[in-house]
């Protein structure tokens, strides 16, 4: 299939690393190889060893010629899942923080140039809103906000995280992207694991949809995820918005940047995410021309975990419960559930101003019996900064 080895030693960067295969630009290159891909090739690809990686691997997974194949890239995938992460499901809930933003994105809800009544929860507010969340059940939280420097700033996040950590035994967070040093003084006050999306690996594309704003740099976004991985969060979660490119190459992207930070942050674990586009206030979902099916968002899934045996795989209630219910065996590791998209949105319904329509509205608690009906352990809470002292 003349897909080149990967030579990247651990000095080369990212960058560098999907420019020499292509996978930034000249995106016609990997359409074509993509469309050369035979039955032998998946087969072949079916037959390696499950959860070990290779680009040509990944390639051959992706490709229109494996779906045909989707049953038995499931069976090896809830096999696998199986052996590494047993019969759980890790459950966590977002905090949306604030609603301001600096950035221009086209995609987003929350872009600069759309008018609707924002908000911003002080720490206070944030606790109460936490509160709730724990008396649900959770123990694991995902903190949420927009580039809103001014008032969600590094002091405000330490603070907010040193008064979570009682309450919660793992805090991770979604947020704009800071420095080293930032995320380092955010990883002292408790917060282990970052989650920053690309959004885009195709440069082309990233230019497009991101119109101004400090994120509206490519490179700089691509540097975000070692930054964070040196300033020592034990999770790194990688993930492309689906529907601003073709997901297949969007897909050989995240592994060739999840394999190049593995060999050089091999103490953390990576995660990815599966974000699809979905409707939000003043933005059409027709406005853009690589949604992804189904079919496919479980195509990609399957993939990931064949490549990636001790990969966390994140869904969140973006998906519809009949999604969610049917994926939760095959490869899945962490779901959110009763998710609320809008700063102060579980003490008030703010469901009209969310970055994103929800589209799995069941509660925590319905989410839990679900779990346990397909046999799933629905866990709440599965590590404690206590272990690291053992
Ligand atoms: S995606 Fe993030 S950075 Fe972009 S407009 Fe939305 S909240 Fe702001």
């Amino acid at each position: 299939m003349g897909v080149a080895a990967s030579q990247a030693g651990s000095s080369t960067s990212i960058a560098a690393l999907l420019a020499g295969q292509r996978l930034d630009a000249n995106r016609e290159v990997w359409e074509q190889r993509l469309r050369q891909v035979t039955a032998a090739d998946v087969q072949a690809a079916l037959a390696s060893r499950p959860g070990s990686y290779s680009l040509t691997k990944l390639l051959a997974l992706v490709a229109p010629a494996a779906e045909d194949y989707l049953e038995q890239m499931a069976e090896l995938s809830q096999r696998l899942t199986l052996q590494r992460f047993g019969r759980t499901i890790k459950l966590y809930a977002p905090l949306y923080l604030s609603s301001h933003c600096v950035n221009r994105c086209r995609y987003c809800g929350f872009n600069k140039d759309n008018s609707f009544d924002r908000t911003r929860l002080s720490v206070d507010e944030a606790l109460a809103e936490a509160e709730l969340l724990s008396r649900e059940g959770f123990r694991d939280i995902l903190l949420v906000t927009s580039e809103d420097r001014q008032f969600i700033s590094v002091s405000y996040l330490t603070q907010l995280a040193r008064a979570l950590r009682g309450r919660f035994s793992f805090i991770s967070a979604e947020i704009y992207q800071m420095t080293a040093s930032e995320y380092r003084q955010l990883f002292d006050a408790g917060i282990e694991g970052i989650t920053l999306y690309q959004e885009t690996y195709d440069r082309q594309a990233y230019a497009h949809y991101h119109l101004g704003g400090p994120k509206a740099n490519y490179d700089t976004r691509l540097q975000g995820p070692d930054d964070f991985a040196s300033a020592g969060m034990r999770e790194i979660g990688l993930g492309a918005l689906l529907g601003l490119a073709n997901w297949r190459i969007e897909t050989l992207a995240l592994g060739e940047h999840a394999c190049g930070l593995m060999k050089r942050y091999w103490k953390s674990r990576i995660s990815f995410s599966f974000p699809r586009l979905r409707p939000a206030c003043g933005v059409p979902t027709e406005a853009f021309p690589h949604l992804v099916s189904d079919k496919n968002l479980v195509q990609m899934i399957l993939a990931l975990r064949l490549c990636f045996a001790d990969a966390g795989l994140v869904l969140s209630t973006r998906e519809g419960a009949d999604l969610r219910d049917r994926l939760v065996g095959l490869g899945i590791t962490k779901m959110s559930a009763g998710s609320r998209t809008s700063p102060g949105g579980y003490s008030q319904d703010h469901k009209d101003a969310g970055q994103f329509e929800v589209s799995d509205e069941r509660s925590p608690s319905e989410v839990a019996a679900m779990l346990q009906r397909q046999g799933l352990e629905p866990v709440w809470k599965d590590w404690d900064r206590a272990f690291l002292s053992i």
